[in-house]
């Protein structure tokens, strides 16, 4: 699609204070206000016309560039067909079609509940975990595992099992009953190029939990097969294979959180599949509707469903949804993204990609201020020598990207990216230049 194209050009707005901005320093924020106006492809302009490469593809999700014509064609005649109606008890065509383009898409899966985002999703997927056991008569199952360095949302659910301290702080204990795999951020896999080697053992610590709780005590465990906004981990070699084992020795569900990793930033549909292991529930969301408008889902299983059927014909086999569960405007974008991937072969050029991507961002090791670089597939982070207090080196490595051109999103002082999968081997070799010409200096 024509990446060319002007880009829109807008104002600062005179109130820069009402919106009360998500993750964001408000006082940081208005010494330098940073504002996109528009966008086209791998591209953004700012307010002021500076033309900016969307290292980030928006936040991990615009993964088939911005601004697709044809979805924003179906988005617009969505609106002006059936604008709402919501699905509890009724329904409305759309949202099936559009369900059932996302199961053929997940081999394995049979069913998807839709909620507005990611971290929805998360926490219906926990939610499910629950319900499932107390469905099959395991109701003692109550406790919920995640991990170290864990991104799964904000809402209660995804912050419990979350392992990002700064994340908790305000809140305190919210579930009660959770407990924390360690990370697999290990030194002796500084730079690794593919996957790392050393780690798969880290997985025991379910084992350990068991041992420790009770396996019978244990709905779920729930980790990124990739983990994205902690700052990019990939998994060590045999990891996610290993965590499989103890789930089914114990009964426990597997849910993998792809709401980066899904929709083809692996080079597959979703990463369960590229890296050989089946959960029990994925959770979804960003790249379902190109970002377009909000959206995620929760994928199960027919063996996951199926424990929910037994219960009286007249009540809801499972007491949960959102009002805009499968909105029509996010069922169209979604289905019309789903075409734009196939149409365009864009998971195909991600896995082709992902190789050059790769070479990229190794080729940075040389560089002094540059202290780890992670990846897999099309997902990447240049993690910095820390100079000072944490974070003071990859923000300022931010600023001076943007500056130059590149939009990157710093995790502490690693400069994560995760472009749009329709990225070229041109638009690699300019993000490559602008972080060597950055980080050289
Ligand atoms: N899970 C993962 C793995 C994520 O990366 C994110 C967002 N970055 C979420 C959940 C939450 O998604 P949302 O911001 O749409 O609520």
């Amino acid at each position: 699609m024509p990446d060319d194209l002007p880009l829109a050009q807008g104002r600062i707005p005179n109130d820069l204070d009402s919106f009360w901005m998500p993750f964001t320093s408000a006082e940081m924020f208005k010494e330098n206000p940073r504002l996109i106006a528009g966008a086209q492809g791998v591209h953004y302009t700012t307010v002021d016309g500076h033309r900016l490469i969307d290292g980030t593809g928006g936040l991990w999700c615009c993964n088939a560039g911005h601004n697709h014509p044809g979805i924003t064609a179906a988005i617009q005649k969505q609106a002006a067909t059936l604008d709402f109606a919501h699905a509890f008890g009724q329904g409305h065509p759309i949202a099936f079609e559009a369900a059932a383009r996302v199961v053929d898409l997940a081999p394995g899966f049979d069913h998807v509940f839709f909620t507005n985002s990611g971290s929805e999703a998360v926490d219906t997927a926990l939610k499910i975990a629950l319900a499932y056991h107390h469905a099959r008569g395991e109701g003692q199952r109550r406790m919920l595992v995640g991990r170290e360095k864990a991104y799964h949302g904000i809402n209660f659910g995804g912050l419990s099992v979350g392992g990002l301290g700064l994340n908790k702080g305000q809140f305190g204990t919210l579930y009660p009953s959770v407990a924390h795999l360690r990370h697999t951020s290990l030194p002796e896999n500084v730079n690794s190029r593919g996957l790392p080697q050393h780690g798969a053992a880290l997985a025991d610590d379910l084992q350990r939990l068991c041992n420790l709780h009770g396996g019978h005590t244990i709905a779920a465990c729930i980790v990124e097969p990739i983990s994205g906004a902690g700052g990019v981990y990939p998994p060590p070699v045999g990891y996610l294979q290993r965590l499989r084992e103890i789930c089914d020795t114990h009964g426990i569900l597997l849910i993998f959180d792809e709401v980066i990793s899904g929709f083809g930033r692996m080079g597959t549909p979703f990463a369960y599949e590229a890296f050989g292991v089946m959960p029990d529930l994925v959770t979804c969301a960003k790249g379902m509707t190109n970002a377009t408008v909000p959206m995620g889902g929760v994928l199960a299983t027919a063996a996951v469903r199926d424990a929910f059927r037994d219960g009286p014909k007249a009540m809801p086999d499972l007491f949960h949804g959102y009002t805009y569960s499968g909105h029509p405007l996010a069922s169209a974008a979604c289905i019309a993204t789903l075409d734009a991937y196939r149409d365009g072969k864009i998971f195909e050029n991600a896995a082709t990609m992902a190789g050059p991507w790769e070479d990229m961002l190794h080729s940075l090791t040389d560089l002094p201020a540059v202290m780890d670089v992670r990846n897999c597939g099309i997902i990447g982070a240049v993690h910095l020598h820390a100079e000072g207090d944490v974070g003071t080196a990859g923000r300022a490595a931010y600023a001076g990207l943007w500056d130059a051109g590149v939009i990157v999103r710093p995790v502490g002082d690693a400069l994560c990216m995760s472009p749009p999968l329709t990225i070229t081997q041109e638009v690699v070799d300019e993000i490559g230049a602008r972080l060597r010409a950055q980080l050289s200096g």
